[in-house]
């Protein structure tokens, strides 16, 4: 069995209410520029265990490319 650092995910969490370690499930509870953010939940309580921020190349699927349409600002020096 290897241990595989840099790829770290969490399957079971040790959960303060439920006082022992508890399976958890990610959930997606914030999309970032960079990435997403996750939070351990354990799937007993439902108490947040932890989180993690995952980032991702492949994020264009969450995020579509916006129309740059508003972004060009034309900037006009009125005198
Ligand atoms: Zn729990």
């Amino acid at each position: 069995m290897r241990e595989q650092f840099g790829a770290f995910t969490a399957s079971e969490l040790y959960c303060p209410k439920c006082k022992k370690s508890q399976p958890v499930r990610e959930k997606l509870i914030l999309p970032l520029p960079t990435g997403e953010l996750y939070q351990f939940l354990c799937i007993q309580c439902g108490a947040s265990l932890g989180e993690r921020t995952v980032s991702s190349p492949s994020l264009r699927r969450q995020a579509p490319p916006r129309a740059t349409r508003s972004n060009a600002v034309h900037r006009r020096v009125i005198h």
